[in-house]
């Protein structure tokens, strides 16, 4: 995953805020104090440190973390970050969020966080490889990663190849673990990964933005009515989410008007071309200097763009109370986790800005985590057990209506007869490979819960759409612990 800004002043306490969300929800629900305490509150943190050998030698001793903040699910599901700004409170808010996230998709996991505190650029791929196994193996000891128990999947500064190590690693621990494959998710797809879990978040942020914009009404009120089609965006961070979200953008027919990474911003009112962006990037090693498009060497000047859309693709805390009023866009899209604080959300509220809370519109990669589990504990891909059968079916099928076809009006108007025509049938469509598969669960359950979470909000009279998607999970979450036994 791409690096694309460095966080905000840490002064911004994540916990808080997420817990501070939390506690606005709860407020229009009808739980017991006891029962939100426990939904609230984070069941497990783990600490460690240990010692990684660099390569010239010496020894540095890193501090890590695993966050289980609930376990009203089996297992806890959440990415592993490496970034060198990591805290506590930050692991246990990002942990919060994802139970809350996983609620609202139906995704029937707890949620949970880890990371590392290091910055993975400053350490080689063999430092990384030895302290992502050294990491695996702490938490193994603490059964704090199996399939059944915990799933760390990429987040921030990890991807694929650190899943890799750390299916690897678990596998030696457990070898009689049949399902082993299935303790981490995001891995490679020669090891047991899913086509479209890379893409799964950024394009999940599109299907979130794109249902959204859909509602006419709502639209209405912000001059925005027509679609996605034609709507001026500017995305922060083209990493793993912000480069998937912007690729969906601009094929919707969207206009990219500006573009950000953590060495500067470009705009072009008129719209960048994004795979000439992209190329420009990597020959060069910047954004800045594209052609046709003016440089804003500070980063952070984007999210003040003049645009339709804001899409902060890259870490919490970007939109806070000191810039909040210079935001112009009348929709924000938070695609990174937490990246508008309360306090620039009360700002931008009372100005009608809307904004698409992280709780749901980010929750596209860890909905095609869970699609990557069940593979993974099926032993069989999706759709390979019934793709020829289909096939055949279909054949089958389009025989059968081209023969009353070609009989036409010939069989004396029998009710199942269709009328010969001169134009073709169409022919069947293309039969669903895994990838097809994925995507379109994915695109059904962004849709599926922006509506929910959107109809939650009009019904209840709720403030705005955060609020309610957390009144959904809420609801969701009591729902479970009402069948465990534990409040009799
Ligand atoms: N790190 C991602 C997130 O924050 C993915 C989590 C997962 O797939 O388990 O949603």
């Amino acid at each position: 995953m791409t690096i694309a800004s460095t966080p905000g002043p840490s002064a911004c306490n994540l916990f808080e805020n997420v817990i501070g969300f939390f506690d606005r929800a709860a407020a229009h629900t009808r739980h017991d104090k006891g029962l939100l305490d426990q939904i609230r509150c984070c069941n497990v943190v783990h600490r460690i440190h240990f010692p990684l050998r660099m390569d010239d030698g010496q020894v540095r001793v890193l501090e890590a973390y695993r966050a289980q903040h609930s376990h009203h699910r089996l297992p806890v599901k959440g990415g592993l970050r490496f970034s060198p700004h990591l805290t506590q409170q930050t692991v246990m808010a990002l942990a919060a969020l994802m139970t809350f996230k996983c609620a609202l998709v139906g995704v029937p996991f707890g949620g949970g966080k880890g990371g590392v505190r290091i910055d993975p650029r400053a350490h080689s791929p063999a430092e990384l490889e030895r302290l992502t196994r050294r990491y695996t193996s702490e938490l193994f000891h603490k059964r704090m990663i199996a399939p059944s128990l915990d799933v760390p999947a990429p987040d921030y500064g990890t991807g694929e190849r650190e899943m890799a190590w750390i299916v690897d690693t678990y596998r030696t621990l457990q070898p009689e673990d049949i399902n082993h494959l299935a303790c981490a998710t995001g891995k490679p797809l020669a090891l047991g990964g899913i086509p479209g879990r890379r893409e799964a978040t950024g394009l999940g942020v599109f299907f979130g933005v794109r249902e959204c914009v859909s509602i006419e009404s709502d639209m209405r009120g912000l001059g925005l009515e027509g679609g996605i089609e034609g709507k001026r965006v500017v995305i922060q961070g083209l990493g793993n989410v912000g480069g998937y979200a912007a690729r969906a953008f601009a094929g919707a027919g969207a206009k990219l008007v500006g573009l950000a990474e953590i060495e500067g911003a470009i705009h072009a009112p008129g719209g960048l071309e994004l795979e000439e962006v992209l190329a420009h990037r990597q020959r060069t090693g910047t954004l800045l200097g594209f052609a046709g498009a003016t440089d804003l060497p500070d980063p952070s000047a984007a999210l003040e763009l003049d645009c339709d859309i804001l899409v902060p693709a890259a870490l919490q805390n970007q939109v806070r109370a000191d810039n909040a009023a210079r935001i112009a866009a009348p929709i924000i899209a938070e695609a990174a986790n937490s990246p508008v604080t309360p306090e620039a959300e009360a700002v931008l509220q009372q100005r009608g800005v809307l904004i698409i809370p992280d709780l749901y519109l980010n929750a596209g990669g860890v909905t095609v985590s869970y699609f990557e589990w069940l593979k993974n504990l099926n032993h069989v891909s999706f759709g390979r057990m019934t793709r020829r059968y289909q096939r055949n079916i279909y054949r089958s099928l389009l025989e059968a209506v081209e023969h009353l076809h070609a009989a036409g009006g010939g069989d004396g108007g029998q009710r199942n007869a269709l009328p010969a025509g001169d134009s073709p049938l169409p022919p069947a469509p293309p039969i669903a490979d895994e990838k097809d598969l994925v995507l379109s669960a994915l695109e059904e359950t962004m849709s599926i819960t922006s509506r929910q979470v959107h109809d939650r909000m009009k019904a209840d009279h709720l403030p705005d759409l955060r609020t309610a998607a957390m009144v959904l999970a809420i609801d969701k979450i009591a729902q479970t612990y009402d069948y465990m036994g534990i409040f009799p």
